[in-house]
């Protein structure tokens, strides 16, 4: 290609002019076909952004870099051509995307190579699509694009502990979803007893309300994801959280087993088992898990990472407890004792609480009181 530089001018230029208006490096001015001053500036600003030679001068290199940044993932259908690979700042993007959850797709490059293309076939087996290792909507919308814009930056799981890090010790401020499971005609477990029916629906229920108001008082701003009589799907959950903005999503469920014996308390979060996991949905799993084990003496079921919908299309933190066995003599009387169900709105609270002090805190676990997470927030006395 012809090399173009300060002075030229005619269509490529123009090309070359509309490619970094629409990237902002370049003012926006009349559609002009002139390499002007203020264009060479834009091209070496951008060919120092790309660690490419800043001459000012648009060379092969530069031009295909500018070709490459024109795309941005979801502007077009990604594949593998061993004949003509696709190139561009979208299928960086999804290089990117693909090594955070855990996937091999080789170096971020850009080129989309038959690597790439294996790791994402991977990708779409783990989640349930078919793999034909072509990028769409569909696997898009799995891997967590759909609907917001991407710049390039590298998103989804790290932007979490950035998030978490910049948040703050403070409870005050924090926006968090609570997730009463089922809801509506859909009751979840249920079991007779003393004449009268017990069921999930109405434990976690309760046991949300508690945690609302404790929340409320500490300055959280606490939502509910729907009200009792919906039952909204898990991606409606996940939906409303991403919507509401929230800082963490909390789900509530209470187990069932065909065995009485099965009793005990299981906390999960984000992963795929193959090494892509939410390291703050995995910290908060933990406190919460561990606080509430230590202030209720329920059996250790284990945290664990899970690639369920609610915990995946939501794009903050999000954990699920499922707090004892229904169907268990042992965990249901505890349950229908609403001094038990305060402990365990408490205990949640406390763990929350603890993510946001980052391990700061010097309180071993069950110790924290709920009177003195109020007292740590401002100027609130103990033993409101
Ligand atoms: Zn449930």
């Amino acid at each position: 290609m012809q090399l173009l530089r300060r002075g030229d001018a005619g269509p490529p230029v123009a090309e070359v002019r509309a490619a970094l208006e629409a990237m902002g490096v370049l003012e926006a001015s009349a559609p002009s076909g002139l390499f002007d001053d203020a264009l060479e500036h834009a091209v070496r600003v951008f060919q120092q952004q790309r660690g490419l030679i800043t001459d000012g001068v648009v060379g092969p290199a530069t031009y295909r870099a500018l070709r490459d940044a024109r795309w941005s993932l979801g502007d077009r259908m990604l594949r593998f051509d061993p004949a003509a690979q696709m190139t561009g700042d979208d299928v960086f993007a999804l290089q990117e995307r693909l090594l955070e959850l855990g996937y091999d797709s080789g170096r971020a490059d850009g080129v989309f190579g038959r690597q790439t293309e294996q790791a994402l076939r991977s990708f779409q087996r783990d989640y349930g699509m078919t793999p034909d290792g072509m990028c769409g909507p569909r696997t898009l919308r799995h891997l967590g694009y759909l609907g917001r814009k991407v710049t390039g930056g590298r998103p989804g799981l790290l932007r979490e502990q950035e998030r978490l890090h910049r948040a703050g010790p403070r409870l005050s401020g924090k926006r968090i979803v609570i997730d009463p499971g089922h809801g509506g005609s859909e009751r979840g477990a249920a079991v007779g007893a003393g004449g009268s029916t017990v069921t999930e629906a109405d434990l976690v229920s309760d046991i949300a309300r508690r945690l609302e108001g404790r929340m409320a008082a500490a300055g959280m701003e606490a939502l509910l994801s729907h009200g009792p009589h919906d039952c909204p799907s898990d991606a409606e959950r996940a939906g409303f959280a991403n919507t509401a903005g929230a800082d963490v999503l909390l789900s509530l469920h209470v187990d069932a087993s065909p065995s009485p014996s099965a009793n005990g308390l299981a906390a999960f979060h984000f992963g795929t088992g193959n090494g892509a996991t939410s390291t703050v949905g995995e910290a908060l799993a933990g406190f919460i898990h561990r606080e509430l084990l230590a202030r209720t003496r329920m059996l250790d079921c284990g945290v664990h990472p899970r690639p369920w919908e609610l915990l995946r299309l939501t794009r903050m933190p999000a954990v699920r407890v499922e707090i004892g066995y229904l169907t268990n003599d042992g965990d249901r009387t505890a349950l229908l004792d609403p001094g038990f169900r305060d402990v365990v709105a408490e205990s949640i609270l406390v763990a929350v609480k603890r993510l946001y002090l980052l391990g700061q805190d010097d309180k071993p676990t069950g110790t924290f009181t709920w009177a003195e997470v109020l007292q740590r927030e401002e100027g609130r006395p103990a033993g409101v």
